[in-house]
């Protein structure tokens, strides 16, 4: 495939029943209810599908294995999107939980461990995270907490509000508390070590979940930094993300701002516009998720009113 063949990738979403999600995801996802409460939307998942284009109900996982020069670039390893992109729709309290780091992640057989990020895209009045262990807290007092479900009061509580970036390394014992949808970015796992489910009949993981457990870590609130055309919201080790707001026309280059060659996921947070790439066209409209193949061709985004997008930068 020459780079002018390597088009974007509008992907369908995927709806994850969760028990502490909505039935009705209304107004901030249009969508029938169907009686399930959806808690996920997996906005690049393995198993998500190309909607349109020449991958064209190909899966995520598929197009990965497939043309993992194309997504991933000439630097890049592995078969698989390196990056896991959803939305978090909390009517309950998430799990208390923590996710390995590589190390850990590869000595149980598995490619990778999980940080994450949480872009704060809507919140309530109110509206708070669980984001590591207060000061002083050892490891024996995680585990009493957990036998004597006294846990909560040993997590670090954060206020958010809208637009905020929290940054949640892993072996961060966290929680996602209601009041709040975010975009939650992290590294492609599947590894969540539950340490305690406020009663709730799901298995938890306390085993692994302290040897996962680190009792300091540098998560926490990120401050966002103005670049001109666009917010920087944070720039870590396996992801960098940037909101941009556009009103006309913006060329790859200028999207790139000086970081290219690398795939790249656009998020619409709201307005609309198009990305057009050769005669290719792709509608953005919120919501919706498009992959950029890090070898892909020349391409501009426009916008004739305004659309308010986040940039997703695979950094691994
Ligand atoms: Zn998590």
């Amino acid at each position: 495939m020459s780079n002018s063949a390597i088009t974007p990738i509008l992907i369908e979403p995927k709806f994850v029943e969760r028990i502490w999600g909505y039935v009705d995801l209304r107004p901030w996802v249009n969508r029938e209810p169907d009686g399930r409460p959806i808690g996920e939307v997996w906005l690049n998942g393995d198993e998500c599908v190309a909607a349109g284009g020449p991958y064209d109900e190909m899966s995520i996982a598929q197009i990965f294995r497939n043309y993992p020069r194309e997504m991933l670039g000439d630097d890049g390893s592995g078969t698989q999107s390196p990056l896991l992109i959803k939305l978090i729709f909390a009517r309950e309290k998430l799990s208390v939980q923590v996710h390995p780091d590589d190390a850990m992640a590869q000595k149980y057989g598995d490619p990778r461990g999980k940080t994450e990020c949480w872009a704060v895209l809507e919140a309530q009045p109110g509206a708070q995270v669980a984001v590591g262990l207060k000061p002083g807290v050892t490891v024996a007092d995680v585990e009493r907490g957990i036998q004597e479900h006294t846990l909560e009061e040993m997590l670090n509580i954060v206020a958010v509000e809208k637009g905020e970036m929290i940054y949640v390394a892993s072996g961060t014992v966290h929680a996602i508390l209601p009041g709040s949808q975010l975009l939650e970015v992290q590294q492609n796992c599947d590894l969540t070590y539950r340490l305690y489910d406020y009663g709730r009949p799901r298995e938890l993981h306390i085993e692994k979940g302290l040897e996962a457990l680190r009792l300091t870590t540098d998560a926490g609130k990120v401050a966002p930094r103005e670049l001109g055309d666009r917010t920087l919201l944070i720039d870590k080790k396996y992801f960098r993300i940037e909101r941009i707001e556009l009103s006309g026309s913006m060329t790859k280059t200028a999207f790139d701002g000086g970081i290219a060659g690398k795939l790249n996921y656009i998020y619409v947070a709201s307005g609309a516009g198009r990305l057009v790439c050769g005669d290719a066209g792709i509608e953005l409209k919120a919501q919706r998720m498009v992959l950029l193949p890090a070898l892909v061709g020349e391409y501009s985004i426009e916008s004739a009113e305004k659309i308010e997008i986040y940039r997703i930068v695979d950094m691994s």
